[in-house]
């Protein structure tokens, strides 16, 4: 194991990723089919996805719409003009035997990807540009022997597929490990998530990406030759091979060989990449503009209006409240990756103040209670400004935390105003130190001999002593006059 990292530290990484990613629209790129996932094979076709004679594709505004919304949340150019391309190749998995996409004018260039790694250090990546063009079908390939086609294998094509909106996000090679690969997938993902322009579910395709991998001796200017991985269907396995990549390649340049450029499989249960095939080059495409549409030409208003509506992206959560709110990295990211619960926290912050107070609720007392009902603390009957006028309350010292977790719980089950529960159940805090007095004196009556021990040095005797004293007032005595008057009065005894 000691070769193992003195050799990774001898070499350097250098990771590129490109993703492809199906757009959440409800119709298809180029026609009005459904973009649903699943169904019987060939069911959600059309003559336009089929490429019949005569068809013609009108583009998907939405899809345009979403497109521009990604690259604002990166930062990326909008230039005013931007047209599709065929991209032509034989393979049965398109009827049309080409595939619209973008080529040398997608519809957004460049941007950066900020992310983070899971000890909150922050990292970024450049993005070449982000393209649309529509996906393929989906082809099985079967062996011989079911009776279908006698002794051959085959291959079963859907198109239910073909068509759907897909953009393609290529990154920079700016990624330096598998876990900032991981880390970049995580802001993509939670980003699309968020900004409504994907399901982003790697299980069901609408997420796919490749790794272009290499590695250099530390230091080097020049990048390695490069291998491509394939097959990858969990960010888990994208960790995975690109740790066994590096490994490879390493391997291969220390025995004295040259790594090639070429496509490797993932293999998930063997934990090792393996050759599929050299590598392409993009000009095997023979791409040429897309002569049935025109180019498009984007107004400035459309994307400022799309600009004006965006959700706060992931990212500037991330250091609003890590740098700003001082919360951890763990509890962020819990917030981060549920939307909802986030925008429920910021709407709670923007009324209360206190994001640690806030915090405390959202993710203690509300989370616990939405996990136990199934209901999302977005969903439930305590709406931001219910919560926000507890949080007040106990900010206040109306209410001590104790009686604010019943509060809580009664308005997760009834809904309703925080100050009227507390005002109808007479819950508020006793603070008047003579009602309190009364509560002190008579437990200490009665605890006579705790009295002793703690006089005789048992310190922690006062937490059972400010408890008896909480639970004569019901819960609502002032904690911290309790304990004050207990010190008090037992010094003067
Ligand atoms: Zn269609």
């Amino acid at each position: 194991m000691t070769t193992t990292v003195s050799l990774r530290e001898k070499y350097e990484a250098v990771i590129g990723i490109e993703c492809h990613v199906e757009l959440k629209t409800t119709s298809k790129m180029f026609c009005g089919c459904p973009n649903e996932f699943g169904g019987a094979p060939n069911t959600k076709v059309c003559p336009v996805c089929l490429a019949l004679p005569g068809a013609l594709p009108v583009p998907n505004a939405k899809a345009i719409e979403l497109m521009i919304a990604a690259g604002l949340a990166f930062d990326a150019e909008i230039p005013a003009f931007s047209k599709f391309d065929r991209k032509n190749y034989f393979y049965p998995d398109m009827p049309k035997d080409y595939q619209i996409s973008q080529f040398d004018m997608p519809i957004t260039q460049g941007g950066v990807v900020n992310y983070w790694l899971a000890d909150g250090e922050k990292k970024s990546c450049r993005l070449t540009r982000i393209h649309l063009e529509e996906d393929t079908g989906k082809s099985t390939h079967a062996g011989s022997g079911d009776g279908r086609i006698a002794g051959s294998t085959y291959s079963l094509v859907d198109f239910n597929r073909a068509g759907v909106p897909l953009m393609e996000c290529v990154g920079e090679p700016d990624i330096r490990s598998a876990d900032e690969a991981v880390g970049y997938l995580e802001a993509l993902k939670r980003t699309f998530v968020e900004l409504g322009v994907s399901d982003v579910k790697m299980e069901e395709g609408s997420l796919r990406c490749d790794a272009n991998v290499s590695v250099r001796l530390r230091g080097a200017p020049e990048y390695g030759t490069k291998a491509e991985i394939k097959n990858m269907n969990s960010f888990r396995s994208v960790h995975d091979a690109i740790e066994s990549e590096i490994d490879r390649q390493i391997a291969v340049i220390e025995g004295g060989g040259r790594v090639v450029q070429e496509t490797r499989g993932w293999d998930e249960a063997a934990g090792v990449t393996h050759s599929m095939r050299s590598k392409e080059q993009a000009h095997d495409y023979r791409y040429f503009p897309e002569p049935d549409l025109v180019p498009l030409e984007l107004d400035r208003a459309v994307i400022e209006r799309i600009r004006a509506t965006m959700p706060p992206v992931p990212f500037e959560r991330f250091e609003r409240y890590t740098e700003t709110f001082g919360i951890s990295v763990k509890q962020t990211t819990q917030l981060v990756d549920n939307p909802p619960l986030a925008g429920y926290f910021d709407r709670v912050v923007a009324i209360a103040g206190s994001p640690s107070v806030a915090l405390n609720f959202v993710l203690g007392d509300l989370s616990r209670l939405a996990n136990e009902s199934g209901t999302p603390v977005a969903g439930g009957k305590v709406t931001p400004e219910a919560l926000a006028e507890l949080i007040a309350l106990v900010d206040a010292k109306t209410i001590n935390s104790k009686i604010a977790k019943d509060v809580i719980a009664r308005l997760w089950a009834n809904g309703g105003s925080a100050m009227a529960i507390v005002e109808a159940e007479g819950l508020s805090q006793v603070s008047d130190p003579g009602a309190i007095a009364q509560f002190v004196d008579d437990v200490l009556a009665a605890n006579a001999e705790g009295v002793t021990q703690f006089k005789a040095g048992k310190e922690n005797v006062l937490k059972f002593l400010v408890g008896q004293v909480m639970k004569t007032s019901r819960g609502k005595a002032n904690p911290e006059l309790v304990e004050a008057l207990l010190r008090e009065k037992i010094a003067a005894s």
